[in-house]
């Protein structure tokens, strides 16, 4: 159910799925046979100096421990209302691009409103209406114009950010409502179901000696419940 989202707490190792029969004869000669599954660090089989964790984890516990944070996690976000997590998935983002791409839009505009003024007087000079310095007039021009150019970077960059921002909210609802959908199935769901929702939410698990697991959220999840999960098989 988790593979591909384990790793070994102690040397970093993806933690692979194993499955092992037994056979043993038993003393009346029958013979008993023994299925284990396993989550194995198989650098640790290979190489037993760079890794000082144990070579394999029973994997039910495993499973079911982190089976258990995750319906916690479902149940404590299934009674925060939609629109409170659309708002911690990141609107205020959404506004803070709003206001800094505003401002870049009236430096702009302020930056061309100076250059029309200059090469107005720069004309007037030009027609002997005013007895400005021509060359003076130009060189303001070109600073002027120095200016406009970072404004008008500027003011693509806020757009860039805002666009960004906005196509965000709008993933960040589609995510809030998966999000709320699985809080409502999880219990009943297949295991199939169950593995796609964890890898939806979770973005690594690690586990240590004695089944110390560390649950790593992904980014929409970890806005809501913070990054990590100490749980305990
Ligand atoms: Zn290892």
């Amino acid at each position: 159910m988790l593979t591909g989202l384990l790793y070994c707490g102690s040397c970093g190792n993806r933690l692979c799925y194993s499955h092992n029969t037994t056979h043993r004869k038993l003393a009346d000669g029958t013979e008993k046979v023994y299925d284990r599954n396993l989550y194995r660090c198989y650098r640790r089989i290979s190489s037993p100096t760079t890794c000082s964790g144990p070579s394999g984890y029973e994997m039910d516990p495993i499973n079911e421990a982190v089976e258990v944070a995750v319906k916690d996690f479902l149940r404590r976000i299934s009674v925060i209302p939609r629109e409170d997590l659309i708002a911690l998935a990141g609107i205020r983002e959404v506004r803070n691009a709003e206001v800094t791409h505003k401002q870049a839009v009236k430096d702009f505009e302020e930056a061309q409103r100076q250059i029309n003024v200059l090469e107005e007087e720069a004309m007037k000079a030009l027609t002997g209406e005013n007895k400005l310095d021509l060359g003076i007039v130009n060189n303001m021009i070109m600073k002027q114009k120095a200016r406009l150019d970072a404004a008008a970077k500027a003011m693509e960059e806020s757009k860039a950010r805002l666009d960004a921002e906005k196509n965000q909210k709008r993933s960040n609802e589609i995510q809030v409502d998966e999000i709320l959908t699985w809080a409502s199935r999880f219990e009943d769901a297949s295991y199939e179901a169950k593995h796609m929702v964890i890898a939806e939410l979770v973005d690594r698990i690690e586990v240590k000696k004695d089944y110390e697991i560390t649950i790593y959220w992904r980014m929409t999840a970890d806005q809501f419940l913070g990054k990590r999960t100490e749980a305990s098989a």
